[in-house]
């Protein structure tokens, strides 16, 4: 089973993935994760990683894509995997379309609670300034996802605003 994630910051995509992860027995890969880690080794491109995250940006498609096209490859994807946070425009995802994916979820959240939700978790990029950025792409970008996966019959969507546990039930219902 092939999955992928659609879902504002703070939406609760990452525990949402990883509670499925747990029941399908599946791995995730979280591009967020994986550039936050980046950004705190002390090399040229960890570096530059972390200024882009620092000033709330996005990576590089180049970079995104190589990156993910590594992992899906990997033996313990073989049987599957979920998505979170891959991809961000149709650019990334015109570049796994070898992959069949099965469901794209889409965890919806009007913008007022996303930025309630984030101004509290206050993590370290979590900057007035750098939500305000990931927001403003996040809603340039996300709609033309959502029609591109509509299109394709594998779109559902969530309504992420009730409590983790009930997100969570309703998600499974649909795999
Ligand atoms: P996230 O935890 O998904 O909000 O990602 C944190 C940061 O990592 C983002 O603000 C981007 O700078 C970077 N990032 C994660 N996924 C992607 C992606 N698919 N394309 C570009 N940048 C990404």
């Amino acid at each position: 089973m092939k999955i992928l994630f659609i879902g504002p910051p703070g939406s609760g995509k990452s525990t949402q993935v990883k509670l499925l992860a747990e029941y399908l027995n599946l791995p995730y890969i979280s591009t967020g994760d994986i550039f936050r880690n980046l950004a705190q080794e002390d090399h040229e491109e960890g570096k530059r990683i972390k200024q882009i995250l620092d000033a709330g940006q996005l990576v590089d498609d180049e970079t995104v894509i190589k990156l993910i096209k590594k992992k899906v490859a990997q033996t313990d994807c073989q049987n599957g995997f979920i998505l979170d946070g891959y991809p961000r425009n149709l650019e990334q995802a015109s570049k796994l379309t070898g992959v069949n994916f099965d469901k794209a979820f889409y965890l919806k959240l009007p913008k007022k609670e996303v930025l309630r939700r984030l101004l509290k978790r206050g993590r370290t990029d979590d900057t007035e300034e750098s939500i305000r950025k990931r927001l403003d792409l996040y809603y340039q970008q996300t709609q033309s996802l959502i029609d591109y996966y509509t299109s394709l019959g594998i779109l559902v969507e969530i309504d992420a605003t009730r409590d983790i546990q009930t997100v969570q039930d309703e998600i499974k219902k649909f795999i």
